[in-house]
């Protein structure tokens, strides 16, 4: 199990360092928010634990950040004693749990590998979304075309597994307002051509098959390339 520790304070860094690479653990430190941001960012950790009070850019806000590009990644954030406002707003910001400082360190430990395997594990039973060479591990949320990891909103995500799960169907434009947005749209919006489009640029501008296809007057289908 990968962690990410994004912690100011070098004895409570080092503290959890060592206790979790004694439990097993591959263990990065980062020691403020743009280092623990970019950390997180890059990819190939399984939690983040991270605290609130840091240097450079608060953990809330790290953690805010964080939700919008690995929205699958645990984060476990290091609330302060008798601050119920920060882990109410820890949770706002989209943090999966808390440890409230002082803690134990057998708590943590548990709590990071209750979260770790609420990922990891149940990954083994859910195979990626497949169509041609594009894949959704709708578990971590990653889409990938061939090698290459595509970054999605959460929008334009949802929007994209619609199609994954329903190639060669074609959508009314209502349709795909009402699944993914679950609003009937005024028909003189074009808020679903925005978003089709956006993901267009991101799925199939650049590489040479495209896969998502406008049906003249009546919506958008997936469709898999054509065999040679
Ligand atoms: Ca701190």
């Amino acid at each position: 199990m990968r962690v990410l520790i994004v912690e100011d304070e070098p004895s409570l860094a080092e503290f959890l360092r060592q206790g979790l690479e004694e439990h097993g653990c591959a263990v990065s430190v980062a020691t403020d928010g743009h280092m623990g941001l970019a950390a997180a960012e890059e990819g190939g950790f399984d939690v983040v634990v991270l605290d609130i009070l840091l240097p450079a850019l608060n953990g809330l806000e790290v953690c805010r950040r964080l939700r919008l590009q690995r929205p699958a990644l645990p984060i476990l954030m290091l609330t302060a004693l008798g601050t119920t406002t920060d882990t109410v707003r820890g949770l706002e910001a989209g943090a999966d749990d808390y440890v409230t400082k002082p803690f134990a360190f057998d708590e943590l430990l548990a709590r990071v590998r209750a979260l770790a395997r609420r990922v990891l594990g149940a990954a083994i039973d859910v195979p990626p979304l497949r169509v041609a060479d594009l894949s959704i591990d709708t578990l971590r949320r990653r889409v990938q075309r061939g090698d290459v990891e595509l970054a999605l909103t959460p929008r334009e995500y949802a929007l994209l597994v619609e199609f994954v799960r329903n190639p060669g169907k074609t959508f009314s434009r209502a349709e795909l307002a009402e699944r993914v947005w679950g609003v009937d749209f005024d028909t003189g919006t074009n808020v679903i051509d925005v978003y089709v489009n956006y993901l267009r640029n991101k799925v199939d501008k650049p590489f040479p098959t495209k896969l998502i296809h406008t049906v003249f007057g009546v919506g958008y289908v997936m469709r898999l390339p054509e065999a040679v």
